[in-house]
């Protein structure tokens, strides 16, 4: 497949061309990763997030609750990747409301991963990461509330880049966690990450938490011969799978032949991130998913009796499963008599962990991380959900603290020949430092799509 970097080169005839091919693809391979091949302008075709505004097109969170919705407006990525030559190219499938880990709680059905189709793409920006890793995209954006670029990259093989929190504008993002959530790209190469998240980056007055920050641009720029200093994180290594321990000695090996120092470091047990996130991420989200009503957007019961009829048969028919665990999660946190031992307690233990990270970057430019504790695992490996939370370990932090981090593909499991990605996290707003790095790993590993 074209990089993203030849396909801005190309004729409005040729991109016509390309638009059809994706979708030839796409037919053929059947990982249920596109719901829908909408276009809407001219450009090089870039694949959205169900998640993700664009004006007129029907915008669903791969929720039924959301059929029937159109959008009114353009999401501002939307409109930044016009303005860079770049076109929205179809929905990509996710897990609904961004909930999930596998893509399999989709309205739609589940993706497969283009490795093997008995198993997951990760989720949950699962149709962005399979369609990109199978050819059937050039590049998509996805959306990262705690790990959802960043592992279904993993597990497909492909690079996926959470930018810190604040860099990109959300707005038009349907906000599932608003103090976790940030759109970014997913690609085949780091080149083409940059290009992508250039077009997107920068402050946005649309968005009261966007940055005030400058955002240099970085597609040309990235220095792969910087020398920097990389920080393992040795419990992290040690709790995850055979497979992906050989991935990181790899990387490690690939970084010091590179010329970087390593440097070896320990974080807190995984297991307070991720009772903290599933505090933070389900309370936000309760309150985000209020709106959805039955009477503002989307799906409404049929012949509702009176208002709270139609407020409650609406919302119980429209959410599914794991939303529905979710919203009731999220309630119970913050109800009176709870929301100290829980949601107060959380945001403390999110501060914590925000200074365990500075401390490491005292020392470290970067950090290398796991991003999922094993390769993708099969459909329904999952379906309890305490075990899919704990399946996040190692994306979730991140979040809680804002910081950027990049997957990369490393290699294929000799085993069973799926992918193994690792993350690289940068410092707040050092975008710069984490393409330099990403770019001189990327460059000694020898991994083939
Ligand atoms: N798996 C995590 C969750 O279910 C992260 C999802 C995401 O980043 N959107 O919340």
């Amino acid at each position: 497949m074209i990089s993203l970097k030849d396909a801005l080169q190309k004729r409005p005839e040729e991109l016509a061309e390309i638009r059809s091919e994706l979708r030839r693809r796409a037919d053929e391979n059947g990982l249920n990763a596109y719901i829908a091949f909408d276009e809407a302008g001219e450009g090089v075709p870039i694949l959205l997030k169900d998640n993700i505004q664009v004006k007129g097109w029907s915008v669903t969170c791969a929720s039924k609750i959301l059929q029937g919705y159109v959008a009114p407006y353009d999401a501002t990525v939307v409109t930044r990747l016009r303005a860079a030559g770049m076109a929205p190219f179809g929905r990509a499938n996710m897990d609904e409301f961004a909930m999930g880990s596998t893509t399999e709680s989709s309205f739609y059905g589940p993706t497969l991963n283009p490795h093997d189709k008995k198993r997951v793409p990760g989720g949950s920006s699962g149709g962005s990461a399979a369609a990109v890793a199978a050819g059937e995209a050039i590049a998509a954006l996805g959306s990262d509330t705690g790990g959802s670029i960043r592992q279904p990259a993993a597990y497909c093989g492909v690079v996926g880049l959470k930018p810190t929190y604040g860099r990109v504008s959300r707005y038009g993002l349907a906000a599932y966690a608003s103090s976790l959530d940030q759109i970014g790209p997913i690609t085949r190469s780091v080149e083409d990450a940059a290009i992508l998240y250039d077009a997107i980056a920068g402050h946005d007055s649309h968005d009261s938490t966007s940055a005030e920050i400058d955002s240099e641009p970085i597609a040309g720029r990235i220095d792969p011969d910087r020398k920097l200093t990389v920080a393992v994180i040795d419990n992290y290594v040690a709790e995850a799978s055979p497979a992906v321990r050989k991935a990181h000695d790899e990387a490690v090996r690939a970084l010091e032949a590179e010329g970087h120092t390593i440097v070896h470091k320990e974080l807190s047990n995984t297991k307070y991130d991720i009772a903290t996130y599933y505090i933070v991420a389900t309370a936000e989200a309760a309150t985000n998913l209020a709106r959805y009503d039955g009477v503002r957007y989307g799906r409404r019961c049929e012949n509702p009796k009176n208002l709270e009829d139609l407020y409650y048969r609406s919302r119980s028919e429209g959410f599914g499963d794991e939303v529905k665990r979710r919203i009731l999660l999220g309630n119970f946190v913050l109800s009176s008599g709870y929301y100290d031992a829980y949601y107060l307690k959380a945001q403390k233990v999110r501060h914590l962990i925000r200074e365990e990270f500075n401390k490491v970057f005292e020392e470290a430019d970067l950090i290398l991380s796991p991003v999922a504790p094993s390769v993708a695992p099969e459909l329904g490996a999952l379906a309890d959900p305490l075990e899919m939370y704990k399946s996040d370990m190692y994306t979730i932090a991140i979040n809680l603290v804002g910081l950027p981090a990049m997957t990369l593909p490393i290699l294929k499991d000799a085993d069973t020949g799926m992918p193994v990605g690792l993350q690289l996290i940068g410092r707040a707003f050092d975008e710069k430092t984490l393409f330099d790095g990403a770019a001189s790993l990327e460059r000694s590993i020898d991994y083939s799509h």
